[in-house]
């Protein structure tokens, strides 16, 4: 299991504190509980690194647990995803994998516990009416005409439910509390309702299923977690977390700790949006590496080390913040600098020709994958006299900033020799320029005392007969705004959609040396960017390459603001 070092915060001062009362026998469980109606996402990381980190710190142990209380919404397809996520993550929880669902049988039995402890009921309630009655933040809620049931009468009803007599939505089982407590999760919540759904796991068993809420806290003291973490919107569920462990005699009762949930700028993290955008096709999947996905992360390029690093250092807090995408493509850029080996790549060329280079003669210039790993060792890059470079390494007219090549002007080629411009070729017919005509000069090869001799401009090229070719994908940020989403609902978010965040290069060329670069492979392509080999449309079996832009070498973000 990865290493994350999970530094001081306010749950590991809980946890501390509680190892040195012997609150749970010093035990530490956490456990990892998403819900299986979509893929995870950098937000989940966060949660992930969080449990499992805790745990390992403390010697403890992290389950998951599919939160599976929804069947309409739920997928044997998205369980694999997660399970595939976590672990790419770094995390394992060995044979600790659980399903809400598992504990129906006793989920419902302490239903009738509570029932005839006299705090559950049946009610015949409409939705609507239900919240009618339940009142608002400033308001008392009324009491339900059907709260003052019989025991007998409840576990009849609760048990006819349950074998399938009454239609979705006509009853509920609700939990008996508060109707006039401030916190409207006490009004008298549901806590089990008729669906007429197969599920996932139980098939047709049960046509009746618990609420979260309910399920939640009882799962957690089954599993007998110490500590139950879990975001900020669940700050005012604690109570009725509490509340529903006090009335049941279950194994353990876990404390719950908020923490707030992580945004980024500049992207979502609803899984209802995600899911949106990838049903209407604003985005290719789940794992476009547009999205904040873990899928979609990886395609990208990004490793899950820099993904843990970024974790570790957003910390933990109780009051929600924005990150900024900086942060975690900085992170991303720390990891690949120390392991991504070089390489050179054109992605828009344009043929440079070497009038004074032997035709068919071809040199192979020693290159190091990387200047400060020498373990990664070196490759011989083959120099002929046909060449291809970058067309915006080329001004006609060039500006008092531009030190790269231009008519009359010097510039080295990247670890071989200084080159002149001597004219630009145009077609003829439309005026643009097709072909750069250039001499070099013998006694200036990198590595050897030639080498000496220093021009401002040092460009990357790839040999015309001794490159292949490749496609390029260059991402940008998904929306054109930091909080697409807005404090309020009065924009669609889908309005901020950025209409550039995709830029597909058909007419790259890479070194050979990447004939048989490996699917997820990161390179650093020299002045360009880090980038990996796309694991789904790249066969480089067939001849096909297909590159990923991670990110770019320097932080692109906080230039414009
Ligand atoms: P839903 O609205 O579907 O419940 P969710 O984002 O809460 O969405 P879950 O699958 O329930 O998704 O989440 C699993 C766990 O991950 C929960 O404990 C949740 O608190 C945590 N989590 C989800 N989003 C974030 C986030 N942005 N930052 C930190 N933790 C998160
Ligand atoms: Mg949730």
């Amino acid at each position: 299991m990865a290493e994350v070092n999970v530094p001081s915060n306010f749950i590991a001062d809980i946890v501390e504190r509680d190892l040195k009362t012997n609150k749970h026998a010093g035990r530490v469980a956490t456990r990892f509980p998403p819900e299986p109606n979509g893929y995870l996402h950098i937000g989940h990381a966060k949660s992930i690194c969080l449990n499992f980190g805790l745990a390992a710190k403390y010697g403890g142990k992290t389950n998951l647990r599919f939160d599976d209380t929804n069947p309409c919404t739920e997928d044997v397809e998205y369980i694999e995803a997660i399970k595939r996520d976590i672990r790419w993550l770094g995390f394992d929880w060995d044979d600790r994998l659980y399903y809400a669902s598992n504990y129906f049988d006793q989920l419902y039995g302490y239903a009738i516990d509570l029932i005839k402890q006299g705090k559950a009921y049946v009610c015949d309630l409409t939705a609507d009416k239900m919240r009618d009655y339940r009142g608002t933040l400033t308001e008392h809620g009324k009491e339900s005409p059907y709260r003052n049931r019989s025991v007998e009468e409840n576990i009849d009803l609760f048990e006819r439910m349950r074998r399938g007599e009454f239609p979705d939505g006509s009853r509920v089982l609700r939990a008996k509390i508060d109707m006039t407590s401030p916190n409207i999760n006490m009004r008298d919540p549901v806590i089990y309702r008729i669906r007429k759904e197969s599920h996932p796991m139980t098939g047709d068993k049960w046509c009746i299923y618990p609420m979260y809420d309910y399920t939640h806290c009882i799962s957690d003291a089954l599993e007998r977690i110490t500590h139950s973490i879990c975001t900020l919107e669940f700050e005012d569920h604690r109570p009725l977390y509490d509340w529903c462990l006090n009335q049941l005699d279950v194994p353990c009762h876990p404390q719950q700790i908020e923490f707030a949930r992580l945004n980024l700028n500049y992207t979502i993290m609803s899984k209802r949006k995600l899911l949106e955008l990838v049903r209407g096709n604003y985005v290719k999947g789940w794992d476009d590496p547009r999205l904040p996905t873990l899928q979609g992360l990886r395609r990208r390029g990004f490793t899950p080390e820099a993904i843990r690093d970024f974790c570790e250092r957003i910390g933990v807090a109780k009051r929600d913040s924005c990150v900024d995408m900086g942060l975690l493509e900085f992170c991303m850029r720390e990891d690949l600098e120390k392991k991504a080996p070089r390489a050179m790549s054109v992605l828009r060329p344009i043929r440079l020709v070497l009038e004074n280079y032997p035709e068919g003669q071809v040199e192979e210039l020693e290159a190091a994958y990387h200047p400060n790993v020498p373990e990664l060792g070196s490759r011989k890059i083959p120099f002929s006299r046909v060449l291809y470079i970058e067309q915006d390494d080329f001004m006609e007219n060039p500006s008092s900033e531009f030190f790269r090549l231009a008519p009359g002007r010097e510039a080295r080629l990247r670890y071989g020799y200084i080159i002149k411009c001597e004219r630009a070729i145009k077609d003829p017919i439309t005026g643009k320029i097709v072909e750069l005509r250039c001499t070099y000069d013998p006694d200036t090869k990198s590595g050897t005392s030639g080498s000496k001799r220093k021009v401002k401009g040092i460009i990357h090229w790839v040999s015309a007969d001794h490159s292949i070719p490749a496609e390029v994908r260059l991402y940008d940020r998904l929306f054109t705004v930091p909080n697409p989403s807005g404090d309020t609902d009065s924009h669609d978010y889908k309005e901020f959609l950025n209409p550039n965040s995709l830029e597909i290069i058909t007419s790259a060329r890479v070194e050979k040396s990447l004939t048989n670069a490996k699917p997820e492979a990161h390179y650093q392509f020299e002045r360009l960017g880090y980038f990996c080999v796309d694991a789904k449309d790249s066969d480089a079996a067939n001849g096909r390459l297909v590159f990923n832009r991670t990110v770019t070498l320097k932080d692109s973000w906080s230039k414009e603001s």
